[in-house]
């Protein structure tokens, strides 16, 4: 049994919702939504599952700043600054490479928010991570206590946010009379969010693979980063089991040019699902993921499984990559109309 300290932010369960016309749009059987957009606060994401756990063992340990980073776009900086907030602690966060872009969406939150922010001309996890190192030393000759919190906020403590994820899924599921998943379909960053699920699923199996849609990684190396992330979760909780990649498949075809720049079949899946479903995603993570799910139904044989899309947020960019939306199908429908 664990019993990480939980500093409560999620106002309860986030809705699992029938995607009907969506489903029928791509020629699925069954498409169900799993909404941790609506996670709560600040425009809500996946990140504050795993910042009631990072925050709790913050606040435990008696830390009265918390340092995070990203790049300028990251929801997690947004989420950690909203979340610290709600806590009474200070945020420093700490950003990739050394130009300050357009105050507009998540970057725009974090000055809404208060959070104090530094461009650190450092790249990648590993860089940011050790800017953040040397930003807690300041913290400290200036007598701060500071909690530094990795990119995506992926630690066993955080993941843990989504083990419990995966049995809230299933309490839904079984209410709800669903038979279970046969596919589940999420995008991955560091990977911290599918460990979490994976992790959960190895405690309570319920035959779902659960299909992470890198945004960055080679499927090489994000495998490696769930594997590494998920054994150590597994041990964090005490599970005697050894962690598996069984239940889990990465598939890294859909990132398009790179990280942070639209795909035009991510943008295509943005399209789709809000003239569907009225349901918004984002062009970085969730637009790339729901791509993935579409070109699997139609080019590979799902069509005919039990999918469920877990949308982990994000939305706030899309305001950010307003030009590359423009274009499209929505656009010439507008302008048809009198
Ligand atoms: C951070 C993030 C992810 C990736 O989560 P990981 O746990 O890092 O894999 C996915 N979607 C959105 C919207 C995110 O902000």
């Amino acid at each position: 049994m664990v019993d990480f300290p939980r500093f409560p932010i999620l106002w309860g369960e986030t809705p699992l919702m029938p995607l009907p016309r969506f489903a029928r749009a791509i020629g699925a059987k069954s498409v169900w939504i799993k909404r941790d957009d609506l996670t709560g606060f600040a425009f809500g994401g996946n990140k504050l599952r795993k910042l009631e756990f990072l925050l709790g063992e913050a606040l435990e340990q008696g830390c009265d700043l918390i340092i995070t980073g990203g790049s300028l776009q990251s929801n997690h900086a947004r989420l950690t600054i909203a979340a610290a907030n709600r806590a009474g602690l200070d945020t420093w966060l700490c950003f990739a490479g050394s130009r300050w872009g357009s105050i507009q969406g998540n970057l725009l939150l974090d000055h809404l928010l208060g959070a104090t922010c530094f461009l650190t001309g450092a790249y990648g996890s590993e860089g940011l991570l050790q800017a953040m190192e040397e930003k807690a030393e300041e913290a400290r000759e200036q007598g701060r206590k500071p909690y530094v919190i990795p990119v995506g906020g992926s630690t066993a403590v955080g993941d843990y946010g989504y083990v419990l994820a995966w049995d809230e899924l299933e309490r839904q599921r079984k209410q709800q009379n669903l038979p279970p998943f046969d596919e589940i379909y999420l995008p991955a960053g560091t990977g911290g969010t599918l460990a979490g699920l994976a992790c959960g699923q190895e405690r309570d199996p319920a035959g779902t693979l659960l299909v992470g849609i890198s945004v960055w990684l080679s499927k090489e190396k994000a495998e490696q980063e769930v594997r590494h992330l998920g054994d150590n979760l597994m041990r964090e909780i005490g599970e005697a089991g050894e962690f598996s990649l069984q239940s889990v498949r990465i598939l890294d075809d859909y990132i398009g040019r790179k990280y942070g720049v639209p795909s035009e079949e991510g943008n295509e899946a943005i399209r789709l699902l809000a003239q569907t479903e009225g349901v918004c995603l984002d062009p970085v993570y969730t637009g790339k993921a729901l791509a993935g799910l579409i070109d699997q139904v139609k080019n590979r044989d799902a069509s005919d499984k039990n999918l469920l899309f877990w949308h982990t947020g994000g939305t706030p960019a899309l305001f950010t990559h307003a030009s590359s939306l423009q274009g499209g199908r929505s656009v010439e429908h507008r302008l048809d109309c009198p």
